[in-house]
């Protein structure tokens, strides 16, 4: 029987629009529906946004910094409706971007959510009719976690309402220690707001390396960043104009705002997975192969639906490769190893390969080479803050097994790092590369002693 498509696309983020757009381009008739904006999570209300806001808050050191550098103090102004509308204006451009790259490629939009009713049809809801497709691919994403009910939970926003605020919140808590918990505290604190931390266990970001969690940690405190370690927040109540934030361990904050940043999970409410059979995981996450194939035949899912890696560029890449598989016969996977990423705190993240003790855990012998350094810039500003640099290398082979910044520019400086550590760069090939001078990456190949454990 012939389908109305040979793909259909749920969902027009990252993953769903790089696999629709390629899938075209190997001849297939693709549809694809988005029931809320074009561009998904990462354009809309995720890494763009997110980044753009990023750079506002980090004026602030440059109006700081400024006078070490023979400016005269800066009375600087910051009216958050203009950030909030130039945002949102960029968003609105970058989604037009997005619709246009389908259209070029001749991918049949619909504006509408689409539930899956069969293994090859799916009812658009608005429209009110059901189409057919030879294959269907899973692209939905990911949403806020707002974790178990507690009293009040109705007057806390996510990472979702936190783009739309009408007014900054002159005292922020945020309630999480993971990546966007501290980004939106960088953000928060930079544009002037008074910025509390809440988390559940005793040092945040879970699962990287020691030293940037400590370095971080550090840093945040320093930037006037108070975080309240093991505890939870048990109930939120309006008082008056605000709200009031109560804690496990007894304590009560005071908050125009409470942010919950708790992680996220599969978007796949009532899309009609159950009723197919579709196998799911732990978090309700479409479980599928190495090649994005869900347990029913003929339905795919790529992205934070699969609770793989939720990061973007990873899901560009199981879209794309997903694509290239099932209609340009060119098959291939993508490579989860070795992902470079980044926290867009205040100072940044930038992370690739194991953690040391994720290294140690897996390698018998294992080399440290760290630094810590005022960057250039700091001395004349007058500003402490410090970077970290550091280089986990395998005792045996010298090769570098994972790379950790902290600090201006880490995620750039961990993205190009990356790539030799893919080609299985050594310590000695880093030791080896010409330096660039004077920059903070250098550091990073004039690392010669081992670092040993004072304890
Ligand atoms: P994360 O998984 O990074 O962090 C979640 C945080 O919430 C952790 O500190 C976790 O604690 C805590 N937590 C989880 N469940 C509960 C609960 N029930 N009660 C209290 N605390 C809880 O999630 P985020 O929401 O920050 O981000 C979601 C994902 O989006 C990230 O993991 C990442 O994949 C992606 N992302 C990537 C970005 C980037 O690349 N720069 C930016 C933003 C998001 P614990 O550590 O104890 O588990």
């Amino acid at each position: 029987m012939a389908h109305d498509f040979d793909l259909f696309v749920v969902g027009a983020g990252s993953g769903g629009v790089r696999a629709a757009r390629i899938a075209a381009g190997h001849g297939a008739r693709v549809a694809v529906a988005e029931e809320y904006r074009y561009g998904g999570t990462c354009v809309i209300r995720g890494c763009v946004p997110k980044k753009l806001l990023v750079y506002a808050s980090r004026f602030r050191d440059d109006f700081e910094d400024a006078t070490g550098f023979g400016w005269s103090a800066t009375d600087a102004v910051f009216d958050w409706p203009s950030l909030i509308a130039a945002k949102d204006k960029e968003i609105a451009r970058l989604e037009a971007a997005y619709q246009g790259t389908l259209q070029r490629a001749g991918v049949t939009m619909f504006s509408d959510r689409a539930e899956l009713v069969s293994p090859n049809e799916v009812r658009l809801k608005q429209a009110g009719k059901t189409v057919s497709a030879g294959k269907i691919l899973i692209a939905t994403g990911g949403t806020p976690s707002l974790g178990e009910p507690i009293p009040g939970l109705e007057h806390v926003i996510s990472s979702n309402e936190a783009f739309h605020l009408k007014a900054l919140p002159r005292r922020i808590v945020i309630y999480g220690g993971g990546y966007i918990a501290v980004e939106f505290a960088g953000i928060f604190a930079g544009l002037g707001s008074e910025v509390t931390i809440v988390y559940r266990s005793e040092k945040i970001l879970r699962g990287f390396d020691e030293d940037l969690r400590d370095g971080l940690t550090q840093a945040l405190q320093q930037r006037g960043i108070r975080i309240v370690t093991d505890a939870r927040i048990t109930a939120v109540e309006r008082t008056g104009e605000g709200l009031t934030a109560t804690l496990s361990q007894g304590e009560s904050l005071a908050a125009d705002q409470v942010m919950f940043a708790i992680g996220r999970v599969p978007n796949v409410e009532g899309i009609g997975l159950g009723d197919l059979g579709v196998e799911r995981g732990w978090n309700g996450h479409v479980v599928v192969d190495e090649f994005s194939r869900s347990s029913v035949e003929n339905i795919f899912a790529v992205g934070d639906v699969t609770d793989r890696a939720n990061l973007t560029p990873v899901a560009i890449r199981e879209g794309h490769a997903f694509a290239d598989t099932e209609f340009g016969n060119n098959r291939w996977c993508a490579d989860h190893a070795l992902i470079p990423t980044a926290v867009f705190s205040t100072p940044e993240v930038g992370t690739v390969g194991h953690p040391e003790h994720l290294a140690r855990e897996r390698n018998e012998k294992i080399d440290i080479y760290k630094t810590r350094f005022r960057p250039m810039r700091n001395v004349l500003a007058g500003r402490d803050e410090r970077t970290m640099m550091k280089l986990i290398v395998c005792g045996d082979s010298g090769k570098i097994l994972g790379c950790h910044v902290l600090g201006p520019d880490a995620a750039e400086i961990v993205q190009m790092a990356a790539v030799a550590i893919r080609l299985g760069a050594t310590k000695a090939d880093f030791d080896s590369t010409m330096a660039l001078h004077p920059s903070a990456g250098e550091e990073l190949l004039t690392l010669r002693e081992k670092w040993i454990d004072p304890s």
